[in-house]
């Protein structure tokens, strides 16, 4: 499935790239939101493109054939973006994109057990050589009382506990290797109107292990200050989240920063999705858009 860029115009506004400007994109992806900047910001604006999962960078390669060198690929963390930029020597900063989460490809085309609709191996992560830690090792190692939490807090799951616990019985019997016995487990532990709810009775359960293979609320803690130190004055940082646990700490981070006269907000509310934008890509159903402006 090819991917859909959500609320470019809506990030095109806000971050207001104008020309010979540099942008950050945390985020790359598959270039979406990079090519809508790299159209505006010539014709010397460069774009730092960063995303985690090297198949995602592979993706992004297309960008090179047509805006040549104002685009730069790092393959790493976000949560290393003040090093990144130190190292590229990239400034000044005009503004910085975070499209948290993942992509429908990632979803649905990495061998990684992110889906809950194949049936792979459990390992969830966006970057083998950075991160040892897999979905295996979670539901297989970890006590019953982390892995309880991680469900309850992570994936606001009401039915944590249960299926915690048949979690460490099951696997009593031998190691939860994939996706499906850890749906067939999430079955057995949940009533039967549950699986017939709006989104799949999986849903919460592999959000959470996502969220903790990849340390992922940790990551927008640490980037956050980073972004607002990298930005020149005037500079614009966009956020798009994709559930209420990362909207809360963008939000959270953003009041603290106007609070301290470091900042102020562009966005009072955050932006939502027009109900034709959502027809058209699902993904863009939870997107939740805060923009600020540093001082
Ligand atoms: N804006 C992009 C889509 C981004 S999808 C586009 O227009 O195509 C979110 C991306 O964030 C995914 O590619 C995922 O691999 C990446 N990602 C997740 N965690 C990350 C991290 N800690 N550091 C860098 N990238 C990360």
């Amino acid at each position: 499935m090819i991917h859909t860029a959500v609320l470019k115009k809506e990030v095109i506004k806000f971050l207001d790239p104008g020309q010979n400007e540099n942008f950050v994109d945390c985020t790359v992806g598959e270039g979406g939101h990079a090519q809508e900047l790299l159209l505006k910001n010539g014709p010397d604006g460069k774009i730092l493109g960063i995303d985690l999962d090297p198949l995602q960078i592979s993706s992004a390669e297309w960008l090179k054939a047509q805006f040549k060198d104002r685009i730069i690929l790092i393959n790493d963390s976000y949560a290393n973006l003040q090093e990144i930029v130190d190292r590229k020597n990239f400034v000044p900063v005009g503004g910085i994109l975070l499209d948290l989460g993942m992509s429908s490809a990632q979803l649905e085309g990495r061998e990684k057990g992110f889906s809950f609709k194949m049936e792979q191996g459990l390992d969830m992560r966006y970057n083998d050589h950075m991160n040892y830690l897999t979905a295996e090792k979670i539901v297989n190692e970890w006590p019953e009382e982390r892995i309880e939490k991680i469900l309850s807090e992570y994936g606001e799951e009401k039915f944590s506990k249960k299926i915690a616990k048949n979690i460490v019985e099951q696997r009593k019997l031998g190691r939860i290797k994939t996706t499906f016995q850890l749906i067939e487990i999430i079955k057995d532990s949940t009533p039967s109107a549950y699986w017939r709810g709006k989104i799949h009775y999986a849903t919460r359960t592999f959000q959470a292990l996502r969220i903790a293979v990849n340390d992922e609320l940790e990551n927008i803690k640490r980037v956050l200050p980073q972004a607002l130190s990298i930005l020149s004055p005037g500079g614009r940082l966009v956020v798009i989240s994709f559930h209420s646990l990362e909207d809360r700490i963008v939000k959270n981070f953003f009041n603290q920063s106007t609070k301290n006269d470091e900042a102020k907000l562009l966005t009072k509310k955050p932006i939502t999705a027009s109900n034709q934008e959502i027809r058209e890509n699902p993904r863009a159903r939870s997107a939740k858009l805060r923009a600020l402006v540093k001082q």
